[in-house]
């Protein structure tokens, strides 16, 4: 049975999926014939304007393709998404009736697009997805947020799709999941979709991220699929096929937020009181342990020397180390947290011998 766009955007999770590029009309009816075979998929994607990094990539369709998306809607009885980064092509994509909007990461960085984008949409009623900004700016994608809702736009929502950094690491853009968590408190009302395919940039890594949303409760996924990946004329590598998504969606294990059940909650509860036992006591050591730190630098303000000793602070972090190993506790996390806890220390040691 056809579910409208309000029907899926209620739904989760809300499933979108589709070639990274429309390529050709046959791709796309291919691909969404495929996608809607699976049961799995509640939206169609496909970029028609595609934003490349470096000129010379394939730079998308353009318009010629929208009645593709027309079409493939027709066929499966499925909404459709596509990017838009102008006013025209804003009004190109509601011309082929394009069932939800989405604004692309290299455009959210820009509010003058953004505006441009947003007053194209005035008086008009269709739902739009706001992927976050390449960098890792939370007020970029908040303004955002902002200037389509002034708009009137009611039904926002969110795309996580990572984070671009200077030189290779394991992801394509690396999720930084505390940017996320951070986006989704700040606006509770939005729903946030996860783009595994951008995050991961390949292949082998796109379960582990779909998981791991899951897992943070993200209300859904929009993940890049292609009837032949490999040949795909934009973002091959972290393309599948609709078949292997199908496979893939049945992989995950669905998380929900909460259940009724009052030992469930009984048991949380007794845990999560333990949790705040802990923190209480780490905060007091940690009061104590800034209290010390103030007491040398009394010591060093009263002999002239300098607040930071490269080879104490070497000491301190191999200490902790090794100590980390046999807790458990990994080297990423001691590192993030001794470096924390140290410059805190260096301020309060501030404080002191410049006062
Ligand atoms: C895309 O979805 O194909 C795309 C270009 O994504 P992003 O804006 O996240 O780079
Ligand atoms: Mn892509």
């Amino acid at each position: 049975m056809r579910e409208t766009v309000q029907q899926v955007w209620k739904k989760r999770p809300m499933i979108i999926s589709g070639p990274c590029s429309a390529e050709t009309e046959e791709q796309v009816l291919e691909t969404a014939t495929r996608l809607a075979k699976t049961g799995k998929v509640d939206m169609l994607r496909a970029g028609i304007w595609k934003p490349r990094t470096r000129p010379g990539s394939f730079e998308g369709i353009g318009a010629k393709g929208l009645p593709w998306m027309q079409q493939a809607k027709k066929i499966t009885g499925l909404p459709v998404t596509v990017e838009v980064a102008t006013a025209k092509q804003v009004e190109d994509a509601l011309t082929f009736e394009v069932d939800v909007l989405w604004i692309g990461a290299r455009t959210t960085v820009n509010p003058f697009s953004v505006q441009d984008v947003a007053d194209a949409l005035r008086g008009v009623d269709v739902p739009v997805l706001i992927k976050n900004p390449i960098n890792p700016d939370l007020e970029l994608w908040i303004g955002a947020v902002e200037r389509v809702a002034k708009a009137g736009i009611k039904q926002v929502g969110l795309i996580h799709r990572g984070f671009s950094s200077y030189g290779n690491t394991e992801y394509r853009n690396a999720p930084m999941w505390h940017l996320a968590i951070e986006m989704k408190r700040r606006n509770p009302e939005l729903l946030m979709i996860n783009d595994p395919s951008h995050i991961s940039g390949r292949r082998d890594i796109l379960l582990d991220v779909a998981q791991k949303a899951i897992d943070l409760d993200m209300d859904g996924l929009i993940i890049e699929s292609h009837i032949d990946p490999d040949k795909a004329w934009s973002d091959a590598k972290q393309q599948i096929t609709p078949e292997r998504l199908g496979e893939m969606l049945g992989q995950i294990a669905w998380r929900k937020e909460d259940i009724n059940s009052e030992e469930y909650h009984a048991a949380l509860e007794k845990l999560r009181q333990q949790i705040n036992h802990l923190d209480d006591e780490l905060m007091q050591i940690l009061g104590q342990r800034m209290s010390i730190a103030e007491k040398i630098g009394e010591y060093k303000k009263n002999n002239n020397i300098t607040i930071l000793q490269t080879n104490r602070w070497n000491e301190i972090l191999e200490r902790a180390f090794k100590k980390g190993e046999k807790l458990n506790l990994s080297k990423e996390f001691i590192t993030k947290y001794f470096d924390a806890v140290h410059m805190e220390s260096i301020n309060h040691q501030n404080k002191i011998m410049n006062s």
